[in-house]
């Protein structure tokens, strides 16, 4: 059921594994502290050596399977092994409250926002990081990952690919063009923060 009294913006970005998305999510932190960034309950482990992102809350299955019986989650998914959600206090509250919610999430978490928050209070960008070959060479590099996890990463990027023109705005972020990619994800959200003050 669709949530109501909404008067904020949702805006999901969706973006592949190894696609450049955390340093376009670093790039809003740092710019727009006017928004807000909801958070991310998940059961994967902690990249070693790596920066995480720091909207992530790491949790055990036993406490994310709780969470799913308690209802305290809008969207959740499984996604290469392992649980991703969205605390329903993340985002019906402050959007009721008027503010611009910003959230990454992966094609099934997407595919359920869509049924409970209306088309005009929510948009969906998606980040074109160009073949899975580059992105291979991406995720690799970035921390060790066994076969079978890239495998499904590789398995998701081909249905995440073909949903790509249910998304609103697409930003290309191929090989070399990360401060473009940068700069127009800065344009969309100055953009949703203006519509949401009107
Ligand atoms: P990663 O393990 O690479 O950080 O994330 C894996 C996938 O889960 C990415 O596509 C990421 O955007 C997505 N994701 C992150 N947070 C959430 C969430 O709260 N819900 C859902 N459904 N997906 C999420």
């Amino acid at each position: 059921m669709e949530i109501t009294n909404i008067t904020g913006h949702l805006l999901l970005l969706m973006a592949p594994s190894g696609s450049g998305k955390k340093s376009i999510i670093d790039s809003v932190l740092v710019s727009h502290r006017d928004i807000y960034f909801a958070k991310t309950y998940t059961t994967r482990d902690i990249r070693e050596g790596v920066e995480e992102n720091p909207l992530y809350m790491f949790t055990s299955k036993e406490h994310f399977q709780e969470m799913i019986d308690n209802e305290e989650l809008i969207e959740w998914a499984e996604f290469s092994g392992n649980f991703y959600g969205t605390p329903k206090s993340e985002v019906i509250e402050p959007l009721q409250k008027g503010k611009v919610v910003f959230k990454e999430m992966e094609l099934q978490g997407v595919k359920q926002i869509k049924e409970l928050v209306p088309d005009s209070n929510r948009t969906i960008v998606y980040i074109d990081a160009g073949d899975w070959q580059n992105l291979e060479k991406r995720i690799v590099g970035r921390a060790p990952i066994s076969a079978e996890h890239l495998e499904l990463r590789r398995q998701r990027f081909e249905e995440e690919c073909q949903f790509q023109g249910d998304a609103d705005i697409i930003i290309r972020n191929h090989d070399g063009e990360l401060s473009a990619a940068v700069e127009h994800m800065d344009h969309i959200v100055m953009g949703i923060v203006e519509s949401v003050k009107k």
